[in-house]
């Protein structure tokens, strides 16, 4: 293999970035969906750390080398998912789907805001179980109250998802732009239903 370095690609062009996968062929990740920029694509083929799976009609040249840009990349060693997802505000929403557990209804993550199921004045706890996704005008209505005494509850009762759970949700937000050669990938590990008569 040719010796130079990738930082000696000195093209400023806007290229576009790869779709990366696992060594399972599956997306290391859904939402948001697993891209590297091209300059880490080309970094990331230089160290022989993922296989080529599909390319653009595009070619990065350097002084010395020519590299036909890569549009779908999969790494050479499977990355372990993590198994216990990070409390965080990105994943809670993720969990809840962007859906206000009060009424139900889709919001944008700038439109959603947390809500405490049991109050924090009344002991509740900042945890999986206690926290959930709300808009702005349920978490002013349900204020500090408890639910029931408004004879609300979450639409599905708060709990710890695993990883698998978020990536299952975050599948269902693909992102506006899709390059073609990426959607195979995307879309041919959706699990089949079995036709019961040929079982
Ligand atoms: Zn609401």
């Amino acid at each position: 293999m040719n010796s130079i370095a990738p930082n000696q690609f000195t093209s400023t062009g806007d290229f576009p970035p790869a779709l990366v996968l696992n060594a399972d062929y599956r997306p290391l990740s859904y939402f948001p969906l697993s891209l590297w920029g091209w300059q880490d694509v080309v970094k990331a083929v230089f160290l022989e750390r993922v296989d080529i799976v599909q390319k653009y009609e595009r070619i990065i040249s350097s002084p010395s080398f020519k590299i036909e840009l890569p549009s779908v990349i999969a790494l050479k060693e499977y990355v372990h998912q993590v198994r216990n997802p990070a409390f965080t505000r990105f994943n809670v929403f993720l969990r809840d789907k962007f859906t206000c557990q009060y009424c139900n209804k889709a919001f944008s993550a700038t439109e959603l805001t947390f809500d405490h199921v049991v109050p924090r004045s009344k002991g509740g706890k900042t945890n999986w179980e206690n926290v959930v996704a709300a808009c702005t005008k349920c978490n002013f209505y349900k204020a500090n109250k408890m639910p029931n005494k408004l004879g609300i509850k979450p639409f599905k009762p708060p709990h710890r998802p695993n990883a698998f759970q978020l990536q299952e949700n975050g599948r269902k937000f693909p992102p506006n732009h899709l390059h073609h050669t990426w959607t195979d990938y995307l879309y041919w590990d959706v699990e089949l239903e079995l036709d019961e008569k040929n079982q």
